[in-house]
């Protein structure tokens, strides 16, 4: 893989900050930047092609029709997904979950009815069912973690009951790093005859996903994780599985006929579509997914599997660091989350900041998460396929540079 190539085609890494290094971006898990690709597949069809879609006669919107069919067609085959139908465009990883919570629940989940989360969940995936908890009296039931940031699978077996109806994981942690083995989750779950919807926000841009070999019954992730467009992202369900819900909201696209009496709803994926949907914004999506694929996936997750071995390596030589997750780099994704002695991750997020480094902080969006291990929370530096060594030995650098201002 060209790194060097690669990021050439991304304008903002060559920014300076502060007068320091070219910015040193090392926040991809909050968000990816963007190739030109993307940015001007977008603008060219706002210049040239610009209609609503879906059911216009004229020239324009049957062309930007086309343009977003097509797009859906890219995801599907980036998710290896059977049929487009089984593809609907969300707002993201978010909508996406809100939307099986909600319409999962009205369709199969009543009073006492149990989801399985895990401890190491995004506030998505677990507030999207705590709001079922509160309209129909669901209860969760949540997996725990190893000190290490692995799920307990022995404790998840134990956790199906009779009143068991969904799981709900995450397919890499966004704090961990971890590669949950969701393969097997999966299976366990199906023995027992419970779907399972899988949070792909951080495995997407980094791994090659194929819904139909996991046999995953729903799949979400977002856009703009995965050098995409904010606003888009995509919710996978097993076409047999979307037929059952009943529509997530109403309004145009998502029918067939209304009258005030009775109406009656469109086939999938439109059914789950209301309004006016963010036809640029799926173009954008589709380059940054080509874009992805040109490069080759099995690329990219052997490049940054590689950097984040090094990250690990070299932070590990700093005095008092603490990184949280997997040891085991094998099932350590791009993702690390750190902590040096009892610097404040906010000093740290701050004064790296000063430095022309590009870290999170705070909990991550995984307050539970960051109550299991006993912290407020933590500096994350998360990797994309552009990031580099010298990326990180700048990170190490200015870690120990704030380290001494202590
Ligand atoms: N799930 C995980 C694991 C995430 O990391 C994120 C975002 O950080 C989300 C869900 C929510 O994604 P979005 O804000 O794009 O909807």
């Amino acid at each position: 893989m060209n790194y060097e190539l690669i990021r050439k085609d991304f304008p903002i890494l060559t920014k300076t900050i502060y007068g320091k290094y070219p910015l040193v971006y090392l926040d991809n898990a909050a968000t990816t930047q963007k190739p030109r690709q993307v940015v001007e597949a977008m603008t060219e069809e706002y210049y040239n092609v610009n209609a609503n879609v879906h059911r216009g006669v004229h020239f324009l919107s049957q062309q930007a029709t086309e343009l977003h069919e097509g797009s859906r067609e890219t995801v599907r085959k980036f998710l290896n997904a059977r049929s487009a139908s089984e593809i609907v465009f969300t707002r993201g990883t978010t909508e996406s979950i809100n939307l099986v919570a909600q319409c999962f629940s009205d369709a199969f989940m009543k009073e006492g009815d149990e989801v399985i989360v895990s401890e190491m969940e995004h506030h998505s995936n677990i507030v999207s069912w705590q709001l079922q908890q509160q309209r129909k009296g669901i209860r969760l039931r949540v997996i725990p973690i190893t000190d290490d940031g692995q799920l307990r699978l022995d404790e998840y077996e134990k956790l199906f009951t009779d009143r068991t109806r969904i799981v709900s994981v995450t397919h890499v942690s966004n704090v961990l790093g971890t590669v949950n083995p969701v393969k097997e989750i999966i299976r366990i779950a199906h023995e027992h005859g419970i779907p399972v919807l899988i949070d792909g926000a951080q495995s997407t841009p980094h791994m090659k996903v194929d819904v139909q070999e996991l046999d995953c019954d729903f799949f979400a992730f977002s856009g703009h994780k995965i050098y995409g467009p904010t606003g888009i992202g995509v919710l996978y369900g097993k076409e047999e599985m979307l037929e059952k819900l009943p529509p997530y909201m109403g309004g145009g696209e998502m029918i067939k006929n209304v009258t005030f009496e009775r109406t009656t709803f469109n086939e999938l994926p439109f059914k789950f579509e209301a309004g006016t949907p963010d036809y640029v914004a799926s173009t954008g999506l589709a380059r940054a997914l080509d874009y992805v694929s040109s490069v080759g996936l099995d690329a990219i997750e052997a490049y940054e599997r590689d950097l984040t071995a090094y990250a690990i390596q070299r932070m590990g030589e700093i005095e008092d660091m603490k990184i949280f997750g997997p040891a085991d780099v094998s099932i350590h994704d791009a993702v690390i989350s750190f902590q040096v002695g009892n610097i404040h991750h906010l000093d740290m997020g701050t004064l790296l900041d000063r430095l022309g480094i590009a870290v999170r902080t705070g909990h991550h969006c995984a307050e539970p998460l960051m109550h299991r291990l006993g912290i407020e929370g933590t500096c994350r530096a998360s990797f994309a396929m552009y990031n580099t060594r010298e990326e990180v030995d700048a990170l190490v650098a200015a870690i120990k540079r704030v380290r001494q201002m202590f």
